[in-house]
């Protein structure tokens, strides 16, 4: 028997009848020989097609069911096949699929912004939206360079850009320019610019290993790059507590509020990256809410669609908005934009997302499952290769090592964090990792129980990885 079989009742218990067995292998070699996957080695690619999903599972062609421990690369929200999510997506395209927001616009998208502002930090008041949340990160840099441009009085001056160690913003050759995991980016810098680096303070420094800085010294760093760079910085550019794909990199608490209020005394535009940390994750709407931060920019994808649809949005306050205001001859315009921003599909699923939000208090279920997790991730940290466990609300990371005393990493070729999550899918889930940190990111919607078989999953996997 799978062992995901013993899974509890909520996963479907068979599969739909789309794809006859003998298709299956014609669709596994399609898919190894068609499909060019992302972050993917395609010499060493093994297929694995998922055909359903039902609340925090996935069931794959032959029927086995995972529970999806990555919240499908971090954007499901309430589950799969969320009937409200379904409803709302079928009515609108009942309605109309696609209006372009090139000067038009439909009325899905429009009350769409208007639940965003009304949710967001106070003082963001426009929405411009794009697809994913690269472009959403590309859209806040542009939008951040041109406003110095058209500021009263212009600062030309200002078009470098502030970022933090490790961080990741996405894969488009501006948010490389401010992302800092050089494993996926170093071969690229000659493409784009390269942004001021403050060390990460939530993580080990990834040349010499020497553990982050404290926040007095953290802070110290930023406020000198503030100085040293004074006039020639557009925007400050972070990942509130944060910095998922760094490893799951938790900063100290007072980071964020201490960047805000530097940058502000600087006047330097913050943008904040919730691509990640928003619509829950961190166990409010918005991770910058715990500190009480408005930032200028504010970017926005992944849960945005509770994990439905490509979408993203940038939100910015009334001043970035006015440095674009002018008659059409004065050229301030934001010449910028995307086929399907502000696609009514994915307006409509957000929209009804942020219902399932209030209906279902769904903020309010978060702190039970936050302390589970918090419980398993200790246990694990227990295990013989388990060197560090770090959280932030409904995700954490443990990251395995080879020696636990002396905090020595595996050789990276080895790569033991893929080992130990392809180990947990024998087991009935599906986890993902960054490097040798295996990452537990379930939806929101995941019961205690289903916890509990995700760190089982987990415990299984990591032990079958690094243990014998
Ligand atoms: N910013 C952060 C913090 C992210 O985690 C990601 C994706 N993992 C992105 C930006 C890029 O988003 P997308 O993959 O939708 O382009």
């Amino acid at each position: 028997m799978h062992p995901a079989a013993s899974a509890p009742s909520t996963a479907p218990s068979s599969r739909p009848p789309a794809a006859g067995d003998q298709d299956v292998g014609q669709l596994a070699r399609w898919d190894r020989d068609h499909v060019w996957h992302a972050f993917t080695q395609m010499r060493e690619y093994e297929p694995l097609l998922i055909e359903a999903g039902q609340g925090s599972w996935l069931v794959d062609t032959s029927g086995n069911r995972y529970l999806d421990g990555s919240a499908s690369m971090w954007c499901n929200v309430h589950g799969h096949r969320h009937p409200r999510l379904d409803a709302a997506l079928a009515a609108q395209a009942a309605k109309v699929a696609h209006t372009t927001n090139l000067g038009l616009s439909n009325p899905t998208t429009v009350e769409f912004a208007r639940r965003l502002v009304e949710i967001a930090p106070p003082g963001l008041e426009k929405v411009f939206f794009s697809g994913d949340g690269s472009s959403a990160i590309e859209a806040a840099l542009k939008m951040a360079f041109q406003f110095w441009l058209q500021a009263a009085p212009p600062e030309p001056r200002r078009t470098r850009f502030v970022a933090i160690g490790e961080a990741y913003h996405g894969d488009t050759l501006g948010a490389i320019g401010v992302g800092g995991v050089d494993r996926f980016t170093s071969m690229f810098a000659p493409l784009t610019f390269a942004a001021i680096r403050l060390p990460s303070p939530g993580g080990p420094d990834p040349a010499t290993g020497r553990p982050p800085p404290a926040l007095g010294a953290a802070l110290a760093a930023v406020e000198q790059v503030l100085e040293t760079h004074r006039g020639e910085i557009a925007a400050l550019v972070m990942e509130p507590l944060v910095q998922m794909a760094a490893g799951i990199y938790v900063h100290p608490p007072g980071f964020l509020r201490g960047v805000r209020d530097l940058t502000a005394r600087h006047d330097v535009l913050l943008i904040l990256d919730e691509v990640a940390t928003g619509f829950g994750r961190t166990g409010t709407m918005f991770a910058c809410q715990q500190e009480d931060v408005t930032p200028d920019l504010l970017c926005l994808a992944k849960g945005l669609t509770a994990g439905y649809l490509p979408m993203a949005a940038t939100l910015a306050t009334e001043r970035v908005w006015n440095a674009f205001l002018g008659d059409h001859a004065d050229r301030r315009t934001f010449f910028h934009g995307h086929t399907y921003g502000g696609n009514p599909l994915a307006a409509a699923v957000g929209l009804a997302s942020l219902d399932v939000f209030r209906d279902e208090r769904v903020l309010e279920s978060l702190a039970p499952k936050i302390a589970r997790l918090r419980e398993h991730a200790a246990r694990l940290g227990g295990l013989d290769h388990v060197g560090a466990v770090r959280q932030c609300g409904l995700v954490a990371g443990l990251e395995l090592v080879a020696d636990k005393a002396a905090g020595t990493p595996y050789p990276w070729r080895e790569q033991r964090g893929t080992r130990a999550c392809l180990a947990a899918r024998q087991h009935g889930a599906l986890l993902r990792q960054l490097g040798d940190v295996v990452v537990l990111m379930p939806p929101l919607c995941v019961t205690l129980d289903e916890l509990d078989h995700l760190a089982a999953a987990a415990e299984t996997g990591i032990r079958a990885a690094t243990e014998g």
